[in-house]
């Protein structure tokens, strides 16, 4: 379709949601008055992204009275389903006895000993209140433990909002520079202009390239971090014990982010990947949807935090890290999260994908889907996705009014199709019903 064409297309699929979503535009036009862009960063889309009022189950009401079924589930955190009945009763039972003690409470050593018992690698965790943080605490004990600064991670990887993850977060494909030995880009304004340079940038799915690019700089490297974008450019389950050898080879430490992660087995992803890392971080799901950042690995680095050893000279705090609630809600949403609970989940992702690219190859949509797990992704892409470079070429205009579409019908994923993930409550007639959707949603798109 020629441009304008499509930008009429977009117009027009903007306006029936405008005229749908009366109230939320209402509300999101109060909110800029004092809110720069009413929202936070994630929340917004042309022309506003909607309010929610309440949500159930795998369902979510708006403020306009339209319900839909959850496919976003709030960045991949509400794996249960919103106000799952056994993680209320947790949080209930702690707010009985108060939010916030000054003091342990002991759900926190609950927390980590089932972390600990799912996860042969970790010997020891600790708790933040956000993935941001998890990979800030492992960068430093990385740093701290190797005496050395600068850290390796992926084009494309993401790894939070501190200065060094963002660094090739979302480089602009022109100032990318070249796909096997991508320059390093700060995906922000405000970050040290320094920052670049403690940054190797390694492409994704390119064992050569990585095996070049690590044994020029491995004498510089505290660390390789590894997002290996679950549901999103899942990575090779060869890819990542290639890492594993490479970062051996080299006496690296590999920190495996695992924020989108207890998404596909007891384990985590690192038992689907087969692989032990020196660290992990963790996040979303292991809050019980109140906010968390947890990180762990092995005793010898992790104990630079112990408190006891005086003169290590690290230290990790924080005001509500490991705070009672989210530890309650945690603790309970691990404990629903059985292999009988993955299994269901799993079994949906597969559906999802096969379903959905059933449908593309039949009626001949340039696009594709791939899946962990239940968290799962719909890019509008003639070449395969494999990497940063493949999924920022993919037609995100196309993306986005699929998606507007797809609210009409009554299905809320995410702006951009990419990290949708499903519920433990949700059934396999709800996936025919969102692959019949994305069908009709295709068609009012194309
Ligand atoms: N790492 C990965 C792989 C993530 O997906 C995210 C969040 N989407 C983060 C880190 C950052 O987590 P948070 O938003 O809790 O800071």
């Amino acid at each position: 379709m020629k441009d304008t064409a499509t930008q009429d297309l977009t117009a027009s699929i903007e306006d029936s949601y405008r005229t749908q979503n009366p109230r939320s535009e209402e509300l999101f036009e109060r909110a800029c008055k004092s809110m720069p862009g009413g929202a936070k960063g994630a929340y917004y889309h042309a022309p506003f992204p909607l309010t929610m009022d309440r949500g159930e189950g795998c369902y979510l009401w708006d403020v306009d009275g339209h319900k839909y079924l959850d496919f976003a589930t709030h960045h991949t955190t509400q794996v249960l389903g919103h106000k799952h009945p056994a993680v209320m009763k947790a949080v209930q039972d702690q707010l009985d006895k108060g939010s916030a003690l000054g003091a342990a409470v002991g759900i926190e050593a609950d927390m980590c000993e089932e972390l600990c018992r799912r996860v042969p690698s970790l010997d020891k965790v600790r708790f933040c209140n956000s993935g941001t943080e998890a990979t800030l605490h492992l960068i430093r004990l990385a740093r701290g433990f190797s005496r050395r600064s600068k850290i390796a991670k992926f084009e494309g990887g993401y790894h939070g909002s501190h200065d060094v993850v963002e660094v090739s977060s979302a480089s602009p494909l022109d100032k990318a520079g070249s796909e096997t030995a991508p320059n390093s880009v700060p995906s922000t304004g405000g970050m040290s202009p320094n920052v670049a340079s403690e940054v190797l940038t390694l492409p994704y799915n390119d064992e050569a390239s990585v095996e070049h690019l690590i044994a020029q700089h491995h004498g510089e490297l505290a660390c390789v971090i590894f997002d290996p974008k679950a549901g999103i450019v899942p990575q090779r389950k060869e890819f990542a014990k290639f890492l594993r050898e490479i970062t051996r080879k080299y006496d690296l430490l590999l920190i495996l982010d695992e924020i989108v992660g207890f998404r596909m087995g007891f384990g985590g992803l690192q038992e689907h990947y087969d692989i032990e890392p020196d660290l992990t971080s963790y996040g979303k799901v292991v809050g019980g949807g109140f906010p968390v950042g947890a990180f762990g690995g092995r005793a010898d680095i992790m104990d630079l935090l112990d408190s006891r050893k005086g003169g290590t000279g690290m230290f990790q705090s924080g005001s509500f890290s490991a705070n009672p609630i989210t530890m309650a809600a945690g603790y309970a949403t691990l404990k629903e999260l059985t292999p009988e609970a993955f299994e269901h989940l799993n079994r949906l992702g597969k559906q999802v994908v096969e379903g959905l690219n059933r449908l593309f190859e039949r009626r001949g949509v340039a696009a594709q889907a791939v899946n962990t797990g239940s968290v799962f992704s719909i890019h509008f892409s003639k070449e395969k996705v494999v990497n940063y470079r493949t999924m920022a070429r993919s037609d995100k205009a196309m993306a986005h009014r699929v998606y507007l579409a797809l609210l009409a019908e009554g299905y809320f994923l995410t702006d951009g199709l990419i990290m949708n993930a499903f519920s433990l409550p949700t059934q396999e007639s709800h996936i025919n019903g969102l692959i019949e959707a994305v069908g009709r949603s295709v068609k009012r798109a194309s």
